[in-house]
């Protein structure tokens, strides 16, 4: 068991609170109990719950990247504390527009526009982190629209609703 007792249960990986139903920690993906399995191959002990998709994979089959839980298909996310990039456009009034489009499904959207830095003459400060993989030829001036890591499904077919791209 991994939870430590204190007040709150908190994840002893990332010290974030965690619920005790929890089979796994959302924030970070470590899992509680030592018996899951890879959803992908049932001989196998997984090592972790993709923060995104919530499912138990093996090491084959996902990975610790800056010390969050990803599965394969989601390792090449854009993830900054928590919040997950799933749309971005080189325009504020289209952000605003899918922004508004999520919240409207209950989603809680969050703009990141990257802010001219005046010293390095408004070269690139982004905290972001690609958590692997290629730059796969995001502008670079894009305008992130991010939601919090357990909404990125519903977010997509959101998205998908309205016909956009990712
Ligand atoms: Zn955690
Ligand atoms: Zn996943
Ligand atoms: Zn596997």
């Amino acid at each position: 068991m991994a939870i430590s007792a204190a007040d709150k249960l908190t994840c002893s990986e990332c010290h974030r609170e965690v619920r005790e139903e929890d089979q796994f920690c959302p924030n970070c993906g470590s899992l509680f109990e030592a018996n899951h399995r890879c959803s992908d191959h049932a001989d196998r002990v997984a090592e972790g719950a993709c923060i995104i998709c919530c499912v138990p994979y093996c090491s084959q089959c996902g990975g610790w990247v800056n010390k969050l839980f990803l599965c394969a298909n989601h390792a090449g996310y854009e993830i900054y504390e928590g919040m997950v990039r799933v749309y971005g456009v080189s325009d504020e009034v289209n952000a605003q527009f899918v922004r508004r489009c999520l919240n409207q499904s209950g989603l809680h959207p969050m703009i990141f526009a990257r802010k001219a830095n005046p010293i390095s003459g408004g070269g690139p400060d982004y905290t972001l982190f690609r958590a692997s993989g290629e730059y796969d030829g995001h502008i670079i001036n894009e305008i992130k629209v991010m939601v919090p890591c357990q909404e990125v499904l519903k977010a997509e077919r959101v998205l998908q609703d309205l016909e956009l791209k990712m």
